[in-house]
Parts: structure tokens; C-alpha cells; sequence
């Protein structure tokens, strides 16, 4: 998975998110520049540990470990 080009699209809010198969994650807001971090869509819900790192549009981490 890690140097897979990612799925940007944009949440029913306006926020980017990063649809990867059926899960979603979504962009952690101190996250600035090309290098981006994101937490799965549903962390606030079932605290969820799975995380991903992209640098431009590149996949360069990831941490795949959901908990639903
Ligand atoms: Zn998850």
C-alpha cells in the first residue's frame, strides 16, 4: 500500500478526506504543506488507530490496523 498513489476527494463538508477501499480518512487539521496526516474517518467513534502519512500525492506510511 505504502507508495500508492491516494484517492483525494472532498467530504459532504468540504473537508479532503482519502477514500482507500471501504474506509475513509480524513486529514488531521495541524497537518500543513505537501506532507499530509490522516486518521481513519470513524477514530472519533470507535477509536480507531489507523493512520497514513502522504507526502504530494504519494502514500509514504501506513498504518492499516482498524479496530471496526
Ligand atoms: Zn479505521
Amino acid at each position: 500500500m505504502v507508495g500508492t498513489k491516494a484517492i483525494f476527494c472532498e467530504s459532504r463538508f468540504g473537508r479532503p478526506v482519502i477514500q482507500l477501499g471501504r474506509f475513509r480518512f480524513n486529514r488531521r487539521s495541524d497537518s500543513h504543506g505537501p506532507r499530509g496526516s490522516w486518521v481513519c474517518g470513524k477514530t472519533a467513534i470507535t477509536g480507531c488507530r489507523a493512520t497514513l502519512i502522504t507526502l504530494e500525492d504519494q502514500i509514504i506510511k501506513f498504518k492499516n490496523e482498524h479496530n471496526h
